[in-house]
């Protein structure tokens, strides 16, 4: 039994009926973990074969782990669905108070099927929920606007966040997101639309409440050295100084910072949009995720002139490596100022940012060689760097007026299907590619990953410790990959944030799971990890993923990557070998 066993209920929720209940899952959690581990088995049980995404039974999973309120930066949620984005595994990491939020609520994890008949918004007050008439929330074109009305319907004590969606959501904009606490997301493979499915607008959580662990000494002491290393490492640091955005110049300088659709992967105006001038000229603040000591979120504050004489408004807009490639390089802009307002256009909207990046990259190019024309831009001229016409094309996106906007609102696959051009589509799994052009394994390792993410296996990484250096085989590179995604299953079982990887290493994890009342050595960490990794490839295989289908982008051999010109035989031979590894049968369980 855990010191704390309230981790292993599970709130049940159907919206259909408005029902719920909570069950023990001391089975899962005690298997599995938490966080990805006993979620994908959630998913398992509660997704029926071959549904539709917006289908209500599509479940929603949210589940956080043993560390989460103990440990610091285990700061995370994983959500996992069916996705309508690729027909297959959704599953997306959040921080914010989101995951603190559940754990003091009393749950380590809530499954959420059905779909409402009216707009609500679920109310979690720990054992209190509550099915909230939403109607007058839905519409509201701004996201923001929503959580601070919900903010002040729900006074209750204690710790709470609010998750939610935007216009794009309820639209069923494939990549909409879901927002939380203003700053962070739900971001990627269409979590916002499975809640606009289903009607649902919002969902509150909060609780108030301390955790027992299973020896207070030797906690104060592991709390402490964890601290320590979060406040004090060089690594931790960097992110604390100018954030991801740190990557932009050496990217550039590296030669795989992707440029105007990857046509190129060099920046002229790298340097304008660099970690450093954002730091300098527009960085308001910094935020940081419930229980977390670094502070990584960098909000930018954008002042601009409303009237005649000294009147300002001013916005406060987060930014990151990602969001500054996808909007900025990819779309061949500059201007930072004019990139802050797009980008706050888009989170007010609920899009996911890279994915609309990509989007918008390939519709400018498209419509560059005439594959479109203004007919289905609706008379929107979209050139390299033009804001004030990516301004207008994401409304468009969102409302949907037409054919053309329709297929761009279920990303560059679907629009490449319809109109062409699929040699420049920069999609990957389904997913549209992350900033990096590094060499193989960042495209790899996206193709590979299980939510076709550059979390998912680090490939950029690879590619510039390893490959710049070396050459590898593909049966390295295969490995290099699985073994990081394999690791990293763990840390999204735990739940704690990716940027921490450095301090929650095999030892480090074994000693913190002890003291919240898991008794898990080193190495079977790697098998649990394993475990869970081929869980999600079941899953994927059971709703019709195969490694054999995968598209390569021709774009990504066209354009030299600092690793060279990339060679499709070494990447097929490669995703064969992750083939033949995940067929093998799991050695633990
Ligand atoms: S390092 Fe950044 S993203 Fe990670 S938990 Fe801390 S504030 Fe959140």
């Amino acid at each position: 039994m855990l010191p704390d066993d309230t981790l292993a209920n599970v709130l049940y929720v159907d919206l259909s009926k408005k029902h719920f209940r909570i069950d023990k899952r001391q089975d899962l959690f005690d298997k599995y973990i938490g966080g990805a581990g006993v979620a994908i088995q959630l998913l398992r049980e509660e997704c029926p074969e071959g549904i539709d995404p917006f289908d209500p039974e599509n479940p929603i999973v949210f589940a956080v782990g043993p560390l989460t309120a103990l440990f610091p930066l285990a700061s995370k949620t994983v959500a996992m669905f069916k996705s309508p984005h690729t027909g297959n595994l959704g599953e997306s990491h959040c921080g914010g108070r989101s995951a603190v939020a559940i754990r003091m609520a009393g749950y380590g994890a809530i499954v959420i099927k059905g779909a409402s008949d009216i707009p609500l918004y679920l109310a979690i007050h720990k054992d209190q929920i509550h099915f909230r008439d939403a109607s007058s929330l839905w519409g509201i074109g701004n996201s923001f606007t929503v959580g601070r009305i919900i903010r002040e319907n729900e006074p209750e004590p204690g710790l709470r966040t609010i998750m939610r969606i935007g216009r794009a959501g309820e639209q069923l904009v494939s990549y909409s997101c879901v927002v939380t606490e203003t700053y962070r997301h739900f971001g990627r493979l269409g979590l916002g639309a499975v809640f606009g499915s289903k009607k649902l607008k919002a969902v509150m959580v909060s609780g108030k409440r301390s955790l027992p662990v299973s020896d207070k000494k030797e906690y104060k002491k592991v709390y402490h050295e964890i601290y320590q290393e979060a406040v004090s490492s060089p690594v931790m640091k960097k992110y604390q100084d100018l954030g991801t955005a740190e990557n932009v110049v050496p990217l550039n300088k590296f030669g795989g910072l992707p440029t105007k659709n990857l046509k190129e992967a060099r920046f002229d105006g790298a340097s304008e949009i660099s970690g450093e001038t954002f730091a300098e000229q527009y960085l308001g603040r910094r935020l940081a995720c419930s229980h977390c000591p670094v502070a990584c979120i960098h909000i930018a504050a954008l002042r601009e002139p409303y009237e005649k004489a000294y009147f300002y408004k001013t916005s406060m807009i987060s930014y990151d490596y990602e969001p500054i490639y996808a909007l900025c390089s990819m779309l061949g802009g500059s201007d930072a100022a004019a990139f802050l307002k797009l980008m706050d256009r888009i989170e007010a909207l609920g899009l996911d940012v890279m994915s609309t990046g990509v989007v918008l990259a390939w519709a400018t190019e498209a419509q560059e060689r005439g594959v479109i024309s203004e007919k289905e831009t609706m008379g929107i001229k979209l050139g390299w760097g033009d804001y004030t016409a990516y301004m207008k094309a994401v409304r468009l996106i969102v409302e949907q007026p037409n054919k053309f906007y329709k297929a761009l609102a279920r990303g560059v696959d679907r629009a490449a299907s319809l109109y062409g051009g699929d040699d420049y589509a920069l999609a990957f799994g389904g997913n549209e590619m992350p900033g990096y052009h590094t060499g193989p394994g960042a495209h790899i390792g996206v193709l590979i990953g299980s939510r076709h993410s550059h979390l998912d296996n680090a490939g950029y990484s690879v590619d510039q410790k390893v490959l710049a250096k070396k050459q590898v085989s593909p049966e390295e590179l295969a490995e290099a990959l699985l073994s990081e995604e394999r690791w990293r299953q763990i840390l999204s079982s735990l739940v704690v944030c990716f940027f921490a990887r450095g301090i929650y290493k095999p030892d480090a994890v074994s000693k913190t799971l002890r003291l919240a009342g898991f008794d898990i050595a080193p190495e079977d960490l790697l098998s649990i990890g394993e475990e869970i990794h081929k869980e999600k490839y079941r899953f994927k295989t059971r709703e019709g993923f195969s490694l054999d289908k995968l598209r390569l982008p021709k774009r990504i051999f066209e354009t030299l990557s600092p690793t060279g010109k990339l060679d499709e035989k070494f990447i097929r031979k490669t995703i064969e070998y992750v083939k033949e590894e995940m067929s093998r049968s799991p050695g633990r369980h």
